[in-house]
Protein backbone atom coordinates (compact mmCIF):
# COMPACT_ATOMS: atom_id res chain seq x y z
CA UNK A 1 0.00 0.00 0.00
CA UNK A 2 1.33 3.39 -0.85
CA UNK A 3 1.50 5.31 2.58
CA UNK A 4 1.61 9.27 2.30
CA UNK A 5 4.77 10.79 4.39
CA UNK A 6 2.96 14.14 4.56
CA UNK A 7 -0.74 12.80 5.79
CA UNK A 8 0.99 10.77 7.99
CA UNK A 9 3.43 12.92 9.88
CA UNK A 10 0.48 15.96 10.04
CA UNK A 11 -2.26 13.36 11.41
CA UNK A 12 0.00 11.82 14.13
CA UNK A 13 1.44 15.31 15.34
CA UNK A 14 -2.41 16.81 14.93
CA UNK A 15 -3.29 14.11 17.28
CA UNK A 16 -0.52 14.25 20.35
CA UNK A 17 -1.35 18.27 20.21
CA UNK A 18 -5.31 17.85 20.49
CA UNK A 19 -4.93 15.42 22.92
CA UNK A 20 -1.70 16.63 25.17
CA UNK A 21 -3.68 18.17 27.85
CA UNK A 22 -5.23 14.74 28.14
CA UNK A 23 -1.84 12.83 28.33
CA UNK A 24 -0.27 15.37 31.02
CA UNK A 25 -3.51 14.80 33.17
CA UNK A 26 -2.99 11.05 32.76
CA UNK A 27 0.23 11.52 33.92
CA UNK A 28 -0.21 14.02 36.96
CA UNK A 29 -1.89 11.17 38.35
CA UNK A 30 0.61 8.51 38.58
CA UNK A 31 3.86 10.11 37.26
CA UNK A 32 5.25 13.58 36.31
CA UNK A 33 2.50 15.75 34.76
CA UNK A 34 4.79 15.92 31.61
CA UNK A 35 3.64 13.27 29.15
CA UNK A 36 1.47 15.02 27.07
CA UNK A 37 4.24 18.21 27.02
CA UNK A 38 6.83 15.70 26.45
CA UNK A 39 4.96 14.20 23.83
CA UNK A 40 4.40 18.19 21.84
CA UNK A 41 7.71 19.03 22.23
CA UNK A 42 8.74 15.84 20.33
CA UNK A 43 6.26 16.53 17.42
CA UNK A 44 6.39 20.14 17.02
CA UNK A 45 10.13 19.54 16.71
CA UNK A 46 9.48 16.99 13.87
CA UNK A 47 7.06 19.46 12.51
CA UNK A 48 9.42 22.24 12.51
CA UNK A 49 12.02 19.77 10.33
CA UNK A 50 9.09 18.67 8.03
CA UNK A 51 10.12 19.63 4.91
CA UNK A 52 13.68 17.95 5.54
CA UNK A 53 11.90 14.88 7.24
CA UNK A 54 9.64 14.79 4.07
CA UNK A 55 12.15 14.90 1.47
CA UNK A 56 13.14 11.50 2.29
CA UNK A 57 11.57 8.11 1.43
CA UNK A 58 9.01 6.61 3.56
CA UNK A 59 11.29 4.28 6.02
CA UNK A 60 13.64 7.03 5.99
CA UNK A 61 11.19 9.88 7.37
CA UNK A 62 10.21 7.73 10.28
CA UNK A 63 13.55 7.16 10.97
CA UNK A 64 14.58 10.31 11.49
CA UNK A 65 10.74 11.38 13.06
CA UNK A 66 12.03 8.85 15.17
CA UNK A 67 15.37 10.34 15.74
CA UNK A 68 14.07 13.64 16.57
CA UNK A 69 11.69 12.13 19.23
CA UNK A 70 14.87 10.71 21.20
CA UNK A 71 16.42 14.05 20.43
CA UNK A 72 13.58 16.35 21.76
CA UNK A 73 11.51 14.19 24.27
CA UNK A 74 13.73 14.60 27.43
CA UNK A 75 11.31 11.64 29.23
CA UNK A 76 11.66 8.25 29.41
CA UNK A 77 8.96 8.13 26.14
CA UNK A 78 11.24 9.74 24.10
CA UNK A 79 13.89 7.29 23.91
CA UNK A 80 11.21 4.61 23.84
CA UNK A 81 8.93 6.30 21.09
CA UNK A 82 12.31 6.78 19.34
CA UNK A 83 13.00 2.94 18.92
CA UNK A 84 9.71 1.89 17.61
CA UNK A 85 10.01 4.12 14.89
CA UNK A 86 13.56 3.88 14.08
CA UNK A 87 12.97 0.21 14.44
CA UNK A 88 10.04 0.40 12.12
CA UNK A 89 12.00 2.49 9.69
CA UNK A 90 14.59 0.45 9.24
CA UNK A 91 12.27 -2.45 8.71
CA UNK A 92 9.17 -1.41 6.47
CA UNK A 93 10.13 -1.69 3.13
CA UNK A 94 8.80 1.80 1.02
CA UNK A 95 5.58 0.64 -0.29
CA UNK A 96 4.47 -1.53 2.41
CA UNK A 97 2.15 -4.16 2.24
CA UNK A 98 -0.69 -4.89 5.42
CA UNK A 99 2.21 -8.21 6.26
CA UNK A 100 5.41 -5.72 6.30
CA UNK A 101 3.52 -3.68 8.58
CA UNK A 102 2.69 -6.80 11.07
CA UNK A 103 6.14 -7.91 10.97
CA UNK A 104 7.44 -4.29 11.55
CA UNK A 105 5.09 -3.85 14.04
CA UNK A 106 6.07 -6.78 15.76
CA UNK A 107 10.14 -6.23 16.01
CA UNK A 108 9.77 -2.75 17.09
CA UNK A 109 7.52 -3.74 19.61
CA UNK A 110 10.48 -6.46 21.24
CA UNK A 111 13.07 -3.11 20.41
CA UNK A 112 10.97 -1.20 22.61
CA UNK A 113 10.15 -3.85 25.22
CA UNK A 114 13.90 -4.65 25.53
CA UNK A 115 14.95 -1.09 25.70
CA UNK A 116 13.03 -0.65 28.63
CA UNK A 117 13.21 -3.90 29.98
CA UNK A 118 8.97 -4.10 30.58
CA UNK A 119 6.61 -6.47 29.14
CA UNK A 120 2.78 -6.65 28.32
CA UNK A 121 1.40 -6.08 31.91
CA UNK A 122 3.59 -3.90 33.16
CA UNK A 123 1.10 -0.92 32.77
CA UNK A 124 3.30 0.97 30.01
CA UNK A 125 2.59 1.78 26.24
CA UNK A 126 3.51 -1.71 25.86
CA UNK A 127 0.61 -3.03 27.10
CA UNK A 128 -0.83 -1.36 23.68
CA UNK A 129 1.89 -1.79 21.46
CA UNK A 130 2.53 -5.50 21.55
CA UNK A 131 -1.17 -6.61 21.19
CA UNK A 132 -2.02 -4.42 18.38
CA UNK A 133 0.99 -5.40 16.22
CA UNK A 134 0.67 -9.00 17.27
CA UNK A 135 -2.70 -8.41 15.74
CA UNK A 136 -1.92 -6.81 12.97
CA UNK A 137 0.71 -9.94 12.00
CA UNK A 138 -1.97 -12.24 12.40
CA UNK A 139 -2.84 -11.27 9.07
CA UNK A 140 -7.07 -10.96 10.30
CA UNK A 141 -6.73 -7.21 11.18
CA UNK A 142 -9.02 -4.72 10.20
CA UNK A 143 -8.83 -0.74 10.71
CA UNK A 144 -11.46 -1.22 12.61
CA UNK A 145 -10.91 -4.29 14.96
CA UNK A 146 -7.18 -2.33 15.75
CA UNK A 147 -8.71 0.64 16.68
CA UNK A 148 -11.23 -1.54 19.07
CA UNK A 149 -7.74 -3.28 20.26
CA UNK A 150 -5.99 -0.62 21.02
CA UNK A 151 -8.47 1.94 22.83
CA UNK A 152 -9.27 -1.82 24.77
CA UNK A 153 -6.05 -2.28 25.70
CA UNK A 154 -5.65 1.21 26.90
CA UNK A 155 -8.14 0.95 29.10
CA UNK A 156 -7.00 -2.66 30.51
CA UNK A 157 -3.88 -0.58 32.01
CA UNK A 158 -6.73 1.22 34.36
CA UNK A 159 -6.32 -1.75 37.02
CA UNK A 160 -2.83 -2.39 36.10
CA UNK A 161 -0.18 -2.04 39.14
CA UNK A 162 3.07 -0.23 37.53
CA UNK A 163 5.98 -2.30 37.53
CA UNK A 164 7.99 -0.09 35.24
CA UNK A 165 8.88 3.71 35.20
CA UNK A 166 8.00 6.55 37.34
CA UNK A 167 4.65 5.34 38.20
CA UNK A 168 6.22 2.13 39.64
CA UNK A 169 7.18 4.32 42.48
CA UNK A 170 3.92 4.49 43.62
CA UNK A 171 3.20 0.67 43.87
CA UNK A 172 -0.33 0.08 44.53
CA UNK A 173 -1.67 3.44 44.20
CA UNK A 174 -0.98 3.16 40.45
CA UNK A 175 -4.02 0.83 40.46
CA UNK A 176 -7.16 2.65 39.16
CA UNK A 177 -5.25 5.05 36.77
CA UNK A 178 -4.82 5.12 32.95
CA UNK A 179 -1.47 4.27 31.58
CA UNK A 180 -0.33 8.32 30.16
CA UNK A 181 1.92 5.88 27.48
CA UNK A 182 -1.08 3.17 26.42
CA UNK A 183 -3.33 5.91 25.98
CA UNK A 184 -0.82 8.06 23.42
CA UNK A 185 0.19 4.65 21.81
CA UNK A 186 -3.40 4.35 21.27
CA UNK A 187 -3.48 7.76 19.84
CA UNK A 188 -0.84 7.36 16.76
CA UNK A 189 -2.47 3.99 16.24
CA UNK A 190 -5.72 5.85 15.89
CA UNK A 191 -4.34 8.51 13.85
CA UNK A 192 -2.58 6.08 11.57
CA UNK A 193 -5.55 3.98 10.84
CA UNK A 194 -7.18 7.44 9.97
CA UNK A 195 -4.41 7.65 7.16
CA UNK A 196 -4.66 4.03 6.05
CA UNK A 197 -8.36 4.75 6.01
CA UNK A 198 -7.64 7.37 3.57
CA UNK A 199 -9.54 10.18 5.85
CA UNK A 200 -9.56 13.96 5.33
P1 LIG B 1 8.70 10.23 32.26
O1 LIG B 1 8.13 9.01 32.92
O2 LIG B 1 10.19 10.20 32.19
O3 LIG B 1 8.15 11.49 32.85
P2 LIG B 1 6.78 10.42 30.12
O4 LIG B 1 5.88 10.98 31.14
O5 LIG B 1 6.90 11.19 28.86
O6 LIG B 1 8.22 10.16 30.71
O7 LIG B 1 6.28 8.97 29.70
C1 LIG B 1 5.71 8.10 30.63
C2 LIG B 1 5.25 6.85 29.90
O8 LIG B 1 6.38 6.16 29.36
C3 LIG B 1 4.57 5.85 30.80
O9 LIG B 1 3.18 6.13 30.92
C4 LIG B 1 4.83 4.52 30.13
O10 LIG B 1 3.82 4.18 29.21
C5 LIG B 1 6.11 4.77 29.36
N1 LIG B 1 7.21 4.08 30.00
C6 LIG B 1 7.92 4.45 31.08
N2 LIG B 1 8.89 3.56 31.36
C7 LIG B 1 8.76 2.57 30.44
C8 LIG B 1 9.47 1.33 30.17
N3 LIG B 1 10.50 0.95 30.91
N4 LIG B 1 9.06 0.59 29.12
C9 LIG B 1 8.02 0.98 28.34
N5 LIG B 1 7.33 2.13 28.54
C10 LIG B 1 7.70 2.90 29.57
MG1 LIG C 1 6.12 11.94 32.91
Amino acid sequence: MQIDSTRLLETMAQAVFANARELTELDSAIGDADHGLNMERGFQAVMAERDSILSKPLPEAINALGYMLVMKIGGASGPLYGTLFMTLGKELPACPTPSDLGRSLVVAGVAVSSRGKAEIGSKTMLDVLLPVAAHVASGTATLDSVRRLAADCAKATVPMKALRGRASYLGDRSIGHMDPGARSCEILIDAVCDVLAGKP
